[in-house]
């Protein structure tokens, strides 16, 4: 086949690549079947639970509990450990760390490793500086729910992406497991947080997003206390995270203090407005000391002045929950039409808040020289 034609006619008749049966992401439960369906006793579904989320085996050959004549029997049926590995590594000046992270089909998402963790999520900012130093890690993933995302946030440079696909399981809890490897955190010593707050909106991807928090409380050990999930407010998705018996906290992106400025920002608002947003939180049950959070982005000049701030603290009045607000300067990104806020309209804000009463913190820009920040999640390329 010599032929320019034929070359490309043989390119298109290529087989697929042969799609492996990922084991990360399986379940406790879900190993146990396969288990049973390879006639093997139960305990080698604990020695796949074991290797896949508290060894983090790479390789179905590092698994060396397992018989070489099973790992051979799992990979001739097609399985492999799946995880999505780390293509990329973009480290910005402030140690925040930004990964491109592949899954099996080609395609990326972005996750981003936070040292120290992040002072919005912690509360006050007050944690220890160089615990890395010491030979222990204080630190905040920030994960992905989605590739892309279909909200269609005005201020977002995710929203650009539209939506590609929804993330399994295995991807969004093996985006973690992949950069606690990367950092050789050990689970228990020390203290990593979760916030899924990375491209996507989780609660258009529920359930393969709560069985992931499964998996990583369940699994590999990490406690649903040191998780937070942010959604722009899908309201089904609220309630039925209010019935859910094990849950990470909960954070609103609400970055308006009304419904006319939040329908310009986040056209969503039209389906489920404010207040539809805040009947569904109440029905949440908060645990002991916990808060809902509100995440404000401010944007300069639409929702960054006085009486934005006075209707904000109204809302959270109204809303009658224990609360906290985040606030967070809008991150510029190409082709954006919005402005920073001033540092002082920033601190006027925030001093609004917090002289009202409402613990109201400025969440430090992470990793913005590599595109980490909130809201720059679009596969940049560049470091
Ligand atoms: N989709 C979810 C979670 C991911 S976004 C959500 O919207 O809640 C995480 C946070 O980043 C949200 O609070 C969002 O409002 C904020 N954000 C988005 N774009 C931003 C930008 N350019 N600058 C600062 N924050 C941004
Ligand atoms: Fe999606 Fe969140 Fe960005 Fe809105 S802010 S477009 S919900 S990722």
């Amino acid at each position: 086949m010599t032929s320019g034609r034929n070359n490309l006619y043989s390119i298109l008749d290529a087989p697929e690549p042969q799609a492996i049966r990922p084991l990360f992401g399986f379940s406790n439960q879900q190993l146990a079947l396969l288990s049973q369906e390879f006639s093997l006793p139960p305990y080698r579904a604990r020695q796949l639970t074991q290797a896949l989320y508290r060894d983090w085996a790479g390789t179905l050959e590092a698994i060396t509990t397992l018989p070489q004549a099973v790992r051979e029997q799992l990979r001739a049926a097609g399985y492999d450990i799946g995880r999505p590995r780390i293509a990329e590594t973009f480290r910005s000046v402030d140690g925040t760390e930004r990964y491109l992270i592949a899954t099996a089909d080609g395609q990326t998402v972005e996750t981003v490793w936070m040292p120290e963790g992040d002072d919005g999520e912690s509360g006050d900012g007050s944690q220890a500086g160089d615990e890395e130093a010491q030979g222990h890690h204080d630190a905040t993933i920030c994960v992905s729910s989605q590739i892309g995302c279909a909200v269609n946030c005005q201020f977002c440079l995710t929203a650009k992406l539209g939506i590609i696909r929804n993330l399994t399981p295995g991807e969004i809890a093996g985006q973690v497991v992949a950069v606690l490897d990367r950092h050789k955190v050990r689970i228990g010593r020390d203290r990593i947080n979760l916030v899924f707050m990375g491209m996507g909106e989780p609660f258009l991807n529920y359930d393969a997003f709560m069985d992931a928090v499964r998996l990583l409380v369940n699994e590999v050990g990490i406690a649903e206390s040191r998780m937070t999930v942010s959604t722009s407010g899908i309201v089904p998705g609220i309630e039925r995270f209010a019935e859910e018996p094990v849950r990470p906290k909960l954070a609103i992106s609400l970055n308006a203090s009304n419904d006319i400025v939040r329908e310009q920002v986040m056209p969503i608002t039209r389906k489920w407005d404010i207040a539809a947003v805040m009947d569904a939180i109440r029905k949440v049950p908060l645990r002991t000391r916990e808060r809902v959070t509100f995440e404000y982005v401010l944007l300069g000049d639409v929702n960054d002045q006085p009486e934005h701030a006075n209707e904000v603290i109204r809302l959270v009045r109204r809303c009658g929950l224990p609360a906290k607000v985040n606030l967070i300067a809008w991150n510029p990104g190409p082709g954006i039409p919005y402005t920073m806020p001033s540092p002082n309209d920033v601190e006027r804000f925030q001093q609004a808040l917090v002289g009202a009463g409402i613990p109201a913190f400025l969440r430090r820009p992470r990793g913005r020289d590599i595109y980490a920040a909130c809201g720059q999640l679009k596969r940049t390329v560049e470091a």
